[in-house]
């Protein structure tokens, strides 16, 4: 979130603790987790556990209630991977009521929670299946390197769960140091042949393939490329080794991280002619 203005309203923070299995199979586990549950003490708690299936979203800032908003994820991996069904209270009614993965309309950093139903329900749990028998994901990113420099040989949840921690700390500002949101913006999706036709004149443009039409092009490539990391105006700024993420260096207002994050969506336009969408709430 990125505040532009004191919130006109009541703000609520969530305290629902518990994580509970309520249902235990031959090869999986149904966990019930209480929204106010810190997310990465539910991935500590499920290696503790020897349950798979959230190691690669280890160290993602924030709580459970609020990983289902926008679907969080990391390394290849999405929260809607191992989600059953949510429950949530309606702000209108306080009737309460569950949402199974297709009502939530999961999409990249989406959910019906930031589309037709925003701002109308509270989030109180989120139920997802782990796994007792890991599949590994390791072909993300910098994963494997990461794991060959930590010298292991052969994979665990703890170890695959180290290596994304020890990655994120390499290149994302602590936000107990640092002001920052993680990235600001979305990776756009283009289409293929926009993304070859960039590849001509620009080789080493970063794009993961989606579909046979579409690419995601990596937002922090074409921000670094339009010349941004590392730069600074007064205490607002792109941070220095990861130009995907603003950062305010101690009084920058919001609205001045807005300003900046315009003008950066104006050069990568021009540049590129694709538009980047934020991935940050601008409130
Ligand atoms: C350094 C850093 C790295 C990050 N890396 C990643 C990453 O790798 N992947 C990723 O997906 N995200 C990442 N993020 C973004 C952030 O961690 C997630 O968006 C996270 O889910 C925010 O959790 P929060 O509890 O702080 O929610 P807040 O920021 O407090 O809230 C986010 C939104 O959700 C709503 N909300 C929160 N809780 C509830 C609830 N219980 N019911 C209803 N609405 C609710 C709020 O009103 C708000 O609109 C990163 C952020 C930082 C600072």
């Amino acid at each position: 979130m990125l505040l532009t203005q004191n919130f006109p309203g009541t703000v609520l923070k969530n305290e629902i603790k518990g994580i509970q299995i309520i249902e235990d199979s031959d090869d999986s586990v149904l966990v019930k987790v209480g929204a106010g549950v810190v997310w990465h003490d539910l991935v500590i708690w499920s290696i503790e556990n020897k349950l798979a299936g959230i190691e690669n979203l280890s160290l993602i800032p924030g709580s459970v209630g609020a990983a289902p908003m926008q679907n969080i994820g990391a390394y290849g991996v999405e929260l809607k991977s191992v989600f059953e069904k949510l429950e949530a209270l309606e702000i209108d009614s306080l009737q309460s009521r569950f949402f199974n993965k297709e009502e939530c309309q999961f999409g990249y950093r989406y959910s019906i929670f930031k589309g037709k139903l925003k701002g109308k329900f509270i989030i109180t749990s989120v139920y997802i299946r782990l796994q007792k028998t890991p599949t590994f994901n390791v072909s993300y990113g910098a994963i494997e390197t990461e794991l060959k420099n930590m010298g292991i040989e052969k994979l665990s949840l703890q170890s695959v769960s180290q290596a994304v921690i020890n990655i994120r700390q390499s290149k994302l500002p602590n936000p107990k140091e640092i002001g920052n949101s993680g990235s600001f913006f979305k990776n756009p999706v283009i289409t293929s042949k926009l993304f070859l036709r960039l590849q001509e004149t620009h080789p080493t443009i970063v794009g993961y393939t989606i579909s046979e039409t579409e690419t995601k092009v990596a937002a922090g490539w074409l921000i670094d490329q339009a010349g941004w990391k590392g730069y600074r105006k007064g205490d607002a700024g792109i941070h220095k080794n990861q130009a995907l993420v603003l950062v305010n260096y101690g009084n920058a207002k919001g609205e001045e991280l807005v300003k900046l994050s315009k003008e950066v969506q104006a050069s990568v336009f021009q540049k590129f002619g694709i538009s980047l969408e934020p991935e940050v709430n601008i409130i």
